[in-house]
C-alpha cells in the first residue's frame, strides 16, 4: 500500500506522465515484462490517474535475442563453425521452430545441398541433397510462388504449404515440412546459399516484421563473415605467393651477382697483367682502349656488388632493436666528412627520433641520401637540412638539399634498380642507391618518396610507422 501511495505520489509530481517497466505477475506461470505508464488526468474537476499496462515480452524477447546475436558474433573464443551453429539454435528459439540450417543451391542444376544443421532431421542431415525445386528454398528462384516474401529483408515465410502448392514437394511430402522461414545469402563468386529454418508442426502465428528483420541480421552477419573469410584467404594466398616470388628473385640475384664476381675478377686481373707487362707496347689508342675496359670492369664491380647488398636487405638483415636516429647520422657525417669539408657543404640536423630497427641499414640508407645531397647540389656548395616529424603513428624523416631537382615524371622511377637520370659523364654513380633505400624503408614498415621542383631541390621522405616508431 505505502509503494502504490508512492507511485501515486510520482504521478503526480510529473506534469508529463510517467513511464516505467516492471514484471507483472498473472495468476497462473511466469511473470511477463510489461510496461506501465500512468498520467494525471482531470474528471469532472477532480484528478484522476489513468493508467495502463502493455505487455512487451515480444519486444524484450526481440531484444534478448539480438543481444544474444551481436554477443556470439563478437565471441573471440568461438570458431565460425561454432558461431554459426549457435546462431541457427538462437534462431530456431526466437522464430519458435525445430531446426535450422544453411544449404548451398544452384539454380542452374536445379540442386539444394543441406551445408549444417541446429538439430536432428531424418532427411535434413549435413550433406543430403534435393532437387531445389522440390524444397521450399524455391521461392527465392521461382518468382510464381505464393510464399510470403518480403524484398526488403530478402526474406521469405511459409506457414500454409497447402495453400502454397507445396503440397506435392517432397520437403512437404516426405520431410513432413509445415513452417518455413527463410533466407538467401548470394556472395560475390561463390556458390548461393539460403538460410531455412523449419519446423514438422505447422505455426500458427504469421512471421512477424521483427523476425524478418532477425533473420536478415544473421544473414547480414554471416554474409560479413563469409567474404571477410575469402577475404583474408586471398590476401594470404597473395602474400604468400609475393613472398615466394620475391625469395625466388632475391635467390636469383644473389646467386647471379655472386656468380659473375668470379669472371669478373679473372677479366680485372688479366687486363691489369695487359696494363704492367705490356704497357711499353701499347700506343696510345691501345693505352685507351684498355683503360676503357678497366673502367668498364670496375663500374660492374659495384653495379654486382650493389645488386649483392640489395639482395641482401631481408635475408641478412639484423633483427630490429632501439636505434637512435641523431646518433646514426653523426656517424654517416662522420664518414662523409671529407666531402662535406671539400664541397663547402653546410649541413643542419634537427631533433631526431628513436626508431626500432637494423642499425646498420639505417645508416646505409642515410648515407645513401646524404651522398646524393651532396652530389647531386648544383654548382652551389650543398646545402642539406635533416629532419623529422611527427605524423599520426608515424615519423617522417626527411633529408632536403637545395641542389638540381627532379622532373615530376621521373620521380618514381629513381627508385628502380639502375635507373639513372645522368650520364656517367655528368655525375658518376651505378643507379642502385635509391633501389637500396627503399628496400630498407620497406624492411622497416615504411615508405620513401621524394618532393622535387626541378632546380629547386629535392626532399626525399622516409616514413617509420609503429610499432617500429619510439618516443
Ligand atoms: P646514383 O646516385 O648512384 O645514380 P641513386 O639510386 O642513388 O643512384 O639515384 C638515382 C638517380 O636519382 C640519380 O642518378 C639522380 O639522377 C637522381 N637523384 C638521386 N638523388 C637526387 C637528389 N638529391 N637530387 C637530384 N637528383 C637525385
Amino acid at each position: 500500500m505505502e509503494a502504490f501511495r508512492e507511485f501515486v505520489d510520482t504521478v503526480f509530481e510529473e506534469e508529463a506522465g510517467w513511464t516505467d517497466e516492471l514484471s507483472c505477475l498473472p495468476k497462473e506461470g511466469e511473470p511477463i515484462p510489461a510496461e506501465l505508464s500512468a498520467s494525471k488526468i482531470t474528471v469532472d474537476g477532480r484528478p484522476c490517474m489513468l493508467s495502463i499496462v502493455r505487455d512487451i515480452s515480444e519486444r524484450k524477447a526481440r531484444e534478448r535475442a539480438q543481444r544474444r546475436l551481436y554477443e556470439i558474433a563478437a565471441d573471440p573464443e568461438r570458431s565460425f563453425d561454432e558461431k554459426l551453429r549457435a546462431i541457427f539454435d538462437l534462431g530456431c528459439d526466437r522464430f519458435d521452430l525445430e531446426l535450422g540450417g544453411p544449404a548451398r543451391i544452384d539454380p542452374e542444376t536445379d540442386r539444394f545441398v543441406v551445408e549444417a544443421v541446429s538439430g536432428d532431421h531424418e532427411h535434413l542431415r549435413p550433406g543430403a541433397e534435393v532437387s531445389l525445386s522440390e524444397t521450399y528454398c524455391r521461392v527465392f528462384v521461382d518468382e510464381t510462388d505464393a510464399a510470403e516474401n518480403d524484398a526488403a529483408t530478402d526474406t521469405a515465410s511459409i506457414t500454409d504449404p497447402e495453400a502454397t502448392e507445396f503440397e506435392g514437394a517432397t520437403a512437404y511430402e516426405e520431410f513432413g515440412v509445415e513452417s518455413y522461414f527463410g533466407t538467401r545469402l548470394s556472395i560475390a563468386d561463390d556458390l548461393d546459399r539460403t538460410f531455412f529454418f523449419v519446423s514438422t508442426a505447422p505455426r500458427e502465428e504469421p512471421v512477424t516484421d521483427a523476425e524478418r528483420t532477425f533473420l536478415d541480421l544473421m544473414g547480414q552477419w554471416v554474409r560479413y563473415e563469409l567474404e571477410r573469410e575469402r577475404y583474408e584467404v586471398t590476401v594470404e594466398e597473395t602474400i604468400e605467393r609475393l613472398e615466394q616470388s620475391n625469395e625466388r628473385l632475391e635467390r636469383f640475384a644473389y646467386a647471379a651477382s655472386h656468380d659473375l664476381q668470379e669472371p669478373l675478377r679473372m677479366v680485372s686481373s688479366y687486363l691489369q697483367l695487359i696494363e704492367s707487362r705490356y704497357a711499353d707496347r701499347l700506343d696510345d689508342d691501345g693505352e685507351e682502349f684498355i683503360d676503357f675496359a678497366v673502367d668498364g670492369a670496375e663500374r660492374m664491380r659495384e653495379m654486382i656488388d650493389g645488386l649483392l647488398a640489395y639482395s641482401r636487405i631481408e635475408t641478412r638483415g639484423e633483427p630490429f632493436e632501439p636505434v637512435d636516429l641523431e646518433a646514426v647520422i653523426d656517424d654517416v657525417l662522420a664518414d662523409l666528412r671529407l666531402r662535406i669539408a671539400e664541397s663547402d657543404a653546410k649541413i643542419d640536423v634537427g631533433d631526431l627520433p628513436t626508431v626500432d630497427g637494423d642499425r646498420n641499414q639505417l645508416h646505409q640508407l642515410f648515407q645513401n641520401l646524404l651522398t646524393n645531397a651532396l652530389e647531386y647540389s648544383g654548382d652551389e656548395p650543398p646545402r642539406v637540412e635533416i629532419a623529422a616529424r611527427r605524423d599520426g603513428r608515424q615519423w617522417i624523416v626527411s633529408v632536403s638539399d637545395e641542389g638540381i631537382g627532379i622532373e615530376p615524371g621521373e620521380q618514381e622511377r629513381i627508385f628502380e634498380v639502375f635507373e639513372r637520370l645522368h650520364s656517367r659523364a655528368e655525375y658518376d654513380g651505378t643507379g642502385i642507391g635509391l633501389a637500396l633505400c627503399q628496400r630498407i624503408v620497406e624492411r622497416h614498415g615504411g615508405d620513401i618518396w621524394v618532393n622535387s621542383e626541378p632546380g629547386e631541390g629535392s626532399t626525399f621522405s622516409a616514413a617509420f610507422p609503429d610499432p617500429v616508431v619510439r618516443e
